[in-house]
């Protein structure tokens, strides 16, 4: 009896296992079509200075709406895009995207305006990766400072050597590296001091009730005189009310994301945003390299 039940379970579990794999299936072979077919798109969402709500740079989103399956999440797109390796060309495309992007804002205003870029844990291990970037900024003729790549603490995990050492080298050519979703991983303060980031992101599991838990409230204000000994900037991820803000702002916090300020927007819509609450002098403070 309890053989016979198992047996079915298992089969129920497999089922289960042919469905999610027929998902990935479905999912990358669209994808990849997406890709070829320039149905994907970018979305920016402005990052602010807490204290005069200026935009200082944008973190580029993927977006993708496919005419089955609707809009796809970059949570559900880039794990199978990882999977399939397909990731190696959709992240080169995300890169040159956002270059173009820089290219033309400084091509219609004059100004240099600095994008982040989310990179997936293989696209950042591929070998060659850092030559690909120098090759691409090269190519688009823009200050690899402008480019900031964000990275994940769970990304440096499997070899946390190569990891290091592959950032070195992208912020020896140039390039600016931000640890994202930070308080959410594992990077023991002893790894962080090696990493060459310049940047951390306070993941949003933090920031949510900021104003409300003795505990993140803590874990803030300590970030905040963390990364000040350590010169690193900092940014609070997904701000949504006002109380949060002030808060952050109070504690020292410089910079913020979050549907409070905007939510990511296409392109156009972006640069229109960027236009009517950017000052120019503002703008020309941010340094072409
Ligand atoms: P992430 O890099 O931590 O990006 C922040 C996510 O939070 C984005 O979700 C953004 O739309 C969302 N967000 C921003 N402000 C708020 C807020 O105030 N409240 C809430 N609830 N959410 C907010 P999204 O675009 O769905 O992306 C999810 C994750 O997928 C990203 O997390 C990133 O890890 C990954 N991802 C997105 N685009 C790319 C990409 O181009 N390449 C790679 N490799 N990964 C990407
Ligand atoms: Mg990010
Ligand atoms: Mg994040
Ligand atoms: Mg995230």
């Amino acid at each position: 009896q309890a053989k016979r039940q198992g047996r079915s379970r298992m089969c129920y579990f497999s089922a289960e296992l042919a469905d999610k794999a027929q998902e990935y299936l479905t999912i990358e072979s669209k994808l990849r079509r997406a890709l070829e077919n320039s149905e994907l798109q970018l979305y920016y969402q402005p990052q602010v200075d807490l204290a005069t709500g200026d935009i200082v740079a944008a973190e580029a989103l993927l977006r993708w709406h496919s005419d089955e399956l609707g809009w796809v999440s970059p949570d559900r797109m880039i794990p199978v895009a990882e999977e399939g390796g397909l990731i190696i060309a959709l992240g080169r495309w995300i890169i040159e995207e956002c270059c173009r992007t820089i290219r033309g804002y400084h091509r219609s205003s004059g100004n240099w305006f600095p994008i982040a870029v989310n990179v997936s844990a293989r696209q950042f291990l591929e070998p060659g990766f850092t030559d690909e970037l120098v090759e691409i900024v090269r190519f688009y003729d823009i200050p690899p400072s402008l480019l900031e790549l964000e990275l994940t603490e769970s990304m440096m995990l499997d070899d946390v050597g190569k990891a290091i050492e592959t950032m070195k080298a992208l912020s020896f050519k140039g390039f600016k590296i931000a640890l994202d979703d930070f308080g959410t991983g594992y990077t023991s303060l002893a790894y962080l001091k090696q990493f060459p980031v310049s940047k951390l992101k306070l993941d949003r599991a933090f920031v949510t009730d900021v104003h409300r838990d003795v505990n993140d409230a803590a874990i803030a204000e300590a970030l905040v005189t963390f990364t000040r000994v350590m010169g690193l900037s900092l940014v609070a991820e997904g701000i949504e009310e006002s109380v949060q803000h002030e808060c952050l702002n109070l504690m020292g916090f410089r910079f913020g994301q979050g549907y409070l300020f905007s939510r990511p927007l296409p392109k156009d819509q972006f640069i229109s945003l960027l236009e009517t609450k950017l000052g120019v002098s503002f703008v020309r403070t941010i340094p072409p390299d």
